[in-house]
């Protein structure tokens, strides 16, 4: 193993002894700060009957209870601006970032000094992870501002002495003439942006590979982790695609993907403990390879925010627990959002995976898809409509559309009606893409 292959040698390559004794004592240290520091804590821990002297080994983390986001959103609602559930100092937090949710409210988050300096080695550890070194020059083409992964990526990177360039969002012109002119060889964005992007670059008559860009780091959705959707953007890019994930209420970035894209390994066992729960019974799953859940997290080390076993509505599955890179974290992919999930007829499908079997037959696919939905889910009545991009001339649809449906149906068990459409023919977005399309109106 080269000596650079790491930015935190100790931690990601620690046995599963060694991590659990850690976060062994850093949750012990936290579960103190906030039976000291936290009324909302408190009172959660005294309803559900659990005191600090439960909490001795690291599983005991399962004797308390969840944390959801309706939760941290009516605690804020009725204590404005940051909530009960802030337990530092008005004067010791540095920065606010916000998220907003499907409500359109924005949700605030705070961080103190010591709060950015952890997230900014998860974070430049994560970005390690996926390939970034102090030699490359970083193009950010997301969210800048209020975003949890806009100014905490630029600390991040600038930390490990590659070259930040803060683009943002909807500068497509200006990343085209930028990018050579700096020397940019690698991105920062969705992955519906990278595929936005190389379409943008193609439509001025460029071919996406003469930029040059070698490492496309993206995040925020699942979609780069997709293996016929990573595929197709690199070979649009000629440059190898990772992806990481994060929480905006836990830490920007907490998975990531090393050059092997096996799935994302965890990389904070010092700020955070990951935990995967069954999503209706919460019980707290094993990280072996295969098991599928709810992840929740617990922070280790948070002063303005700490939060205790937070519900993430994101499903996962167990990729891997060993790699050939030597970091022993686990490795997981991100299925979807239990918010964008739906069952049709007692089965459980994430519009991900939809998009990954209509990918797979690019390039007769473009790999845009849509799922059309006239009454709210997640139940849907069979067949489920799909309207995918496709290159196929009209005699060859029939075929096309047939063998789709036949691969849902194998892949995934369910039916569907795949509706094919021209390319370029869907709308497709700069930031997260939009897999799901509702025609019936909305409550909210
Ligand atoms: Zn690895």
């Amino acid at each position: 193993m080269r000596a650079n292959e790491y930015l935190d040698r100790k931690i990601e390559t620690a046995t599963a002894k060694e991590t659990a004794s850690m976060q062994e004592s850093l949750l012990a240290r936290q579960l103190d700060y906030l039976f000291a520091r936290s009324e909302f804590y408190r009172e959660k821990f005294h309803a559900a009957g659990v005191r600090r002297k439960d909490f001795r080994r690291l599983r005991d983390v399962a004797r308390f209870p969840f944390t959801t986001k309706e939760e941290l959103r009516a605690s804020q609602s009725a204590h404005p601006p940051l909530g009960r559930h802030i337990a530092a100092d008005w004067r010791d937090v540095i920065r606010i970032h916000s998220s907003t949710g499907t409500t359109g409210k924005p949700s605030f988050v705070g961080i103190t000094r010591r709060d950015a300096k952890v997230w900014t080695r998860l974070m430049a550890r994560s970005f390690y992870t996926q390939g970034l070194r102090k030699t490359d020059v970083v193009v950010h083409a997301a969210g800048l501002t209020l975003f949890v992964a806009g100014l905490t990526s630029k600390d991040a990177i600038e930390s490990i002495g590659a070259v930040f360039v803060p683009l943002g969002t909807g500068a497509s012109e200006k990343a085209l003439s930028m990018i050579p002119l700096l020397s940019v060889n690698a991105i920062h964005c969705t992955p519906s942006y990278a595929a936005y992007f190389a379409d943008f670059v193609r439509d001025a008559g460029i071919n996406p590979r003469e930029l040059g860009l070698k490492k496309v780091f993206c995040g925020a959705e699942p979609g780069a982790g997709i293996p016929a959707v990573r595929d197709k953007l690199e070979q649009d890019w000629g440059a190898r695609v990772t992806e990481g994930l994060g929480n905006a209420d836990m830490a920007p970035i907490i998975f990531s993907e090393c050059p092997e894209q096996s799935g994302m390994h965890f990389n904070g066992p010092d700020a955070v403990v990951a935990e995967i729960v069954d999503p209706e019974t919460g019980e707290s799953l094993p990280h072996e390879t295969g098991v599928a859940g709810e992840l929740a997290y617990s922070s280790l080390q948070r002063e303005c925010v700490p939060l205790l076993r937070f519900r993430t509505r994101d499903r996962v599955q167990v990729l891997g627990t060993s790699c050939a890179c030597g970091r022993t974290g686990f490795k997981l992919r991100c299925i979807g959002r239990t918010d964008d999930m739906l069952i049709v007829l007692g089965v459980n499908v994430f519009p991900s995976a939809i998009k990954d079997v209509v990918s797979s037959f690019y390039p007769a696919t473009t790999g845009e898809i849509q799922i059309v939905l006239d009454k709210p889910g997640p139940g849907v009545a069979p067949p489920l409509k799909v309207v995918a991009e496709c290159r196929a001339e009209p005699a060859a649809a029939a075929a096309l559309k047939s063998a789709i449906e036949r691969k849902i149906k194998a892949t995934l068990s369910i039916s569907a009606s795949v509706v094919p459409v021209p390319a370029g023919a869907l709308p497709h977005y700069e930031m997260k893409g939009q897999l799901v399309k509702k025609t019936y109106e909305d409550e909210a």
